[in-house]
């Protein structure tokens, strides 16, 4: 590596699923990538995640055993992870009450997201195992991607030109926000 050279961040470190898709990242998200995550008390993101505060772990509901949050990669503006506290990897695995959470939290991301974003349209789905696709094998996540006819990448009520690191904060408090108190 030349000096100078932006670390190259290790996705397995972060929340959320790396893939295969390049990112036009602003030079606001390298600064954010160099400072590096914090220190790690769990292996797995997603067991990490409810440790942290709603902010620090982009998460924008929390269930009795699951959660939402934001994927730290999205495919698209709001894309959220609904995921179980429980660390176990594949949907066969999950218990009746597990099945029936993930599945209400689904339906109300639905909701919120195209109350909030106004999408058009999801996509749904959860990738079974590393050879499936999957980025956090070990720990079940269903995808809820909003998407648009056009496939705009930011919501309609944020600033297009604000850095991502902003973007993802802003739009997890606009989906906050609009999830219903329960
Ligand atoms: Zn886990």
């Amino acid at each position: 590596m030349t000096g100078g050279a932006p670390r190259v961040e290790d996705a397995g470190e972060l929340a959320g699923v790396p893939d295969e898709f390049q990112r036009l990242w602003t030079p606001h998200r390298m600064a954010y990538i160099q400072a590096g995550p914090e220190p790690l008390k769990h292996d797995c993101p997603f067991c990490a995640a409810p440790d942290k505060s709603d902010e620090d772990g982009l998460i924008v509901a929390r269930g009795e055993t699951a959660y939402v949050l934001l994927n730290l990669f999205p495919y698209n503006s709001g894309h959220l992870l609904v995921c179980p506290y429980r660390h176990f990897g594949t949907y066969d695995e999950a218990t009746p009450e597990e099945v029936a959470e993930i599945g209400a939290l689904t339906q109300v991301a639905m909701r919120v997201l195209r109350r909030v974003a106004n999408c058009d349209g999801f996509n749904l789905g959860m990738n079974q195992g590393a050879v499936a696709g999957a980025g956090v094998a070990e720990h079940l996540h269903q995808h809820v991607v909003p998407r648009w006819a056009t496939d705009a990448n930011f919501f309609p009520i944020i600033a297009k030109t604000k850095a991502l690191p902003q973007l993802l904060g802003d739009v997890r408090t606009a989906v906050q926000e609009g999830w219903p108190v329960l």
